[in-house]
């Protein structure tokens, strides 16, 4: 259930001359802005303040006051706003939680495009496996997971739960681009670019734990690639020390119809009784595309606590020739979030696109225009993420207590024009590229559609050097595999 909270009365009453006298009265407030550090203050004032609380909250020119990194108040129209806070005019503008994209894996943006129109386990197998292990060093991996972190970001995703290989490369990364994200130790079960088997990746995993605890933006967490390519000790012990450090977890989980008979030869269960008997399917585990589920399946995910990141786009792109049960795991009361999947699958990281797909993917295999509303599909683009990687009480909505993790996209468009839903705009209408502005924990990274921590053409242009090499090693991969 939702209802908008509208303050037209306000708008033309004294809420809005009241900000407006205060917007006037800083007349640098766009250079403030800009400079505005981590732990500073700032005004978010003038937008449509798109809440994702409970109620469904929708302020029209509201605002949102950011201090130290969180979001200390919303205001709507009417409020009086608070005196010397440098001011973010975000007028045309929708203010939104930042998105989250739940799985995928970033690096892999540097082989986008390489090997399209396969089946899975060909495209797994005989392309990117082969590929990745000759190709993928720490440099990869930092430059790769840097590109994708700029095109998250500008396209509005603040938070990524990534699984890939070299996690230290990849943490510094995020970090240098000040986007939030989920890294940490993957383990696979074949010699895999960084560690030779699970046992070496989980070696000093604790340590990579242990130091980016307390980050403000790196969140370790666990990983095991899936049940068909890792023994089931492996992936118990993964999950235990996610346990442990009370961290996110991702597993591949049901993605394609081979999986079961695999899991089942190899562990004698089915791929999500298998996870269940070793105490995976808690809070924070992200069982990455679920769609092969049986009833029983979905009982025990709810059991659990654990949640669903939902991949349409690259699914879809895969060949898969079902859709993962949304709405029945919704019905059961399980966490769904959205991701993109690696850019190898997809092929881009613009989680506007996946929603827009979602929401159209669900009422076309149920054959009914009322499943997954629009508002259903941009909760789970934020608020269902947020609970899925267990952050739900730091991220995913614009309530104060959290970390001013905030969006804005601006409607001033000939394709957004004129607004009647802004949750029908969100989903079927918007694209990243008509984000204008991002912050994470309360800094600004993009403003006016330019990364703020990051020289973008120096990273497009380390970016395009990869290419020759990895061309060549995919074509002989390919040859070889012939
Ligand atoms: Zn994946």
């Amino acid at each position: 259930m939702s209802h908008a909270v509208t303050q037209t009365a306000a708008r033309a009453g004294g809420g809005l001359l009241l900000a407006g006298i205060l917007l006037s009265a800083c007349s640098t407030s766009s250079d403030a802005a800009d400079a505005a550090p981590e732990d500073g203050r700032l005004l978010i004032d003038g937008g449509t303040v798109v809440v994702m609380d409970d109620a469904g909250t929708v302020l029209e020119g509201g605002a949102v006051l950011v201090d130290g990194g969180a979001i200390a108040a919303l205001l709507d129209a009417e409020a009086a706003r608070p005196a010397d806070v440098p001011v973010l005019d975000a007028t045309g503008q929708l203010v939104i939680p930042g998105l989250v994209n739940t799985h995928g894996h970033a690096a892999m943006s540097l082989l986008r495009g390489l090997a399209d129109d396969l089946p899975l386990m060909t495209w797994l197998n005989e392309h990117i496996f082969p590929a990745e292990a000759e190709l993928v060093d720490p440099d990869f991996v930092y430059w790769g997971t840097l590109l994708s972190s700029i095109e998250m970001l500008k396209s509005g995703t603040t938070t990524f739960a990534d699984m890939y290989y070299f996690r230290d490369e990849a943490a510094r990364a995020t970090i240098d681009a000040g986007i939030r994200a989920v890294i940490g130790p993957h383990v696979i079960g074949f010699p895999a670019p960084d560690f030779a088997s699970p046992a070496e990746t989980l070696s000093d995993a604790a340590e990579f734990m242990e130091r980016y605890r307390d980050h403000p933006t790196l969140i370790p967490g666990m990983a095991a690639h899936s049940l068909y390519t890792t023994p089931l000790d492996d992936v118990r012990a993964a999950a235990q020390l996610a346990i442990e450090y009370d961290a996110p977890f991702q597993v591949h989980t049901a993605e394609d119809a081979s999986e079961s008979a695999t899991a089942t030869e190899l562990t004698g269960m089915g791929v999500v009784e298998a996870l269940a008997s070793i105490g995976a399917l808690r809070p924070g585990t992200v069982l990455a595309h679920s769609i092969y589920l049986t009833d029983e399946d979905i009982e025990r995910i709810a059991a659990g606590g654990a949640g669903v990141s939902h991949n349409p786009q690259s699914n879809l792109k895969l060949g898969i020739p079902r859709a993962a049960p949304v709405v029945e795991l919704l019905a059961a009361g399980i966490a769904v979030g959205l991701g993109t999947d690696g850019a190898a699958s997809n092929n881009d990281l613009d989680l506007f696109d996946e929603m827009d797909t979602a929401a159209k993917l669900h009422k076309f295999t149920n054959a009914d225009p009322t499943a997954l509303p629009a508002e259903a599909v941009f909760r789970m683009a934020t608020m269902g993420g947020a609970r899925v990687l267990n952050l739900h009480d730091r991220i995913g909505s614009l309530e104060p207590g959290k970390r001013a993790d905030i969006v804005l996209l601006d409607t001033r468009r000939a394709g957004l024009t004129p607004l009647y839903n802004v949750y029908s705009h969100l989903v079927y209408a918007a694209r990243g590229s008509d984000v204008s502005t991002a912050l994470v924990n309360g800094r600004i990274v993009v403003r006016d559609g330019r990364v703020l921590m990051v020289d973008e053409q120096e990273v497009m242009e380390r970016a395009h050097t990869f290419r020759d090499r990895v061309r060549e090693v995919v074509a002989r991969v390919a040859a070889e595999a012939r």
